[in-house]
């Protein structure tokens, strides 16, 4: 059986789509089309607090201007918070996860005091903790306490054996050539998969929807490359087919810095208001 080569483009509707979110979609949607494959669009909205169904519309209509066409149906992350539980259920049923009460202040403050216990991960030094006795949960459960799940990265490695060590994924390079990576998790330590809010993060959703959705290439900004060593390890552990993993250049402004949500002038909006077409937007981008 040959497999449809599927990609998708993934936005977080916390703000209006900028040219480095156009430069994501287009870069995804040329390569779905070179492949003859699909192109798929979903809305990653668990963070509740700063999801805006307004900047929902707003993605449909930016990418419509800009040309694009999407695979339906759109799947949107909050609908689907049982579907995440349930994971994260897979992953406590064999222990791998734990309950973290911590404030984030207390994290802070833990591995300040033994940095040689933090390991250093892409973002700083990571958290390594560990499950609360038994009866010690139980009562802060009882005061309604909130906690977050945290990946044990010990009881992972426990888990997978000598699976562990010899875990790789798959990087496709700028020029298309493949690179196998090894997979080096532990850069994370003890990963939030289940938020103190909505119980799930951006690593476990976006893994188990990669899967469901058979994506076959994850495309995405360089700055996530490092998430692909986690979420290689959240396959193995869910028993999910793993991806290939591409990663593109980031899109900068004059003084290089990479656009955020708050550069109101660089979003599609702005660009559309000025007058400026969807070809200039997309040339300028090196997408004709
Ligand atoms: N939702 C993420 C973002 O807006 C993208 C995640 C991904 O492509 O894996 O940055």
């Amino acid at each position: 059986m040959t497999s449809t080569y599927v990609t998708r483009f993934a936005p977080s509707p916390t703000g209006y789509l900028h040219l480095g979110h156009a430069f994501s979609a287009l870069t995804a949607y040329k390569a779905a089309k070179d492949a003859g494959g699909k192109f798929i669009l979903r809305i990653e909205d668990i963070d509740l607090t700063r999801c805006r169904t307004e900047y929902e519309s707003a993605i449909y209509e930016d990418l419509e201007w800009l040309g694009l066409d999407w695979d339906p149906p759109v799947r949107r992350q909050s609908d689907h918070f049982e579907e995440y539980a349930e994971a994260l259920e897979t992953l406590a049923e064999n222990q791998l996860v734990y309950r973290c009460f911590k404030t984030r202040q207390e994290i802070t403050d833990e591995i300040a005091r033994a940095p040689h216990l933090s390991p250093s991960g892409p973002e700083g030094p990571q958290y390594i903790g560990a499950p609360l006795k038994a009866n010690e949960e139980r009562s802060l459960m009882a005061k309604g306490a909130p906690y977050a799940w945290r990946l044990s990265i010990s009881a992972a490695q426990e888990f997978l054996g000598e699976k562990f060590h010899a875990l790789h994924f798959t990087a496709e390079l700028e020029n298309g050539e493949t690179q196998r990576v090894n997979a080096t998790p532990a850069l994370f330590g003890d990963a939030v998969i289940g938020r103190k809010d909505s119980g799930v993060s951006y690593h476990l959703a976006s893994v188990y929807d990669d899967a469901l959705q058979n994506v076959t290439h994850v495309i995405r900004g360089q700055d996530l490359y490092h998430a692909a060593h986690l979420h290689r390890l959240l396959q193995a552990l869910l028993a999910l087919p793993e991806p290939v993993y591409r990663c593109h250049r980031l899109i900068t402004d004059d003084n290089g810095k990479r656009f955020a949500k708050r550069d109101k002038s660089a979003t599609l909006r702005a660009r559309r208001m000025s007058g400026a077409t969807p070809e200039a937007v997309r040339a300028e981008l090196g997408f004709r």
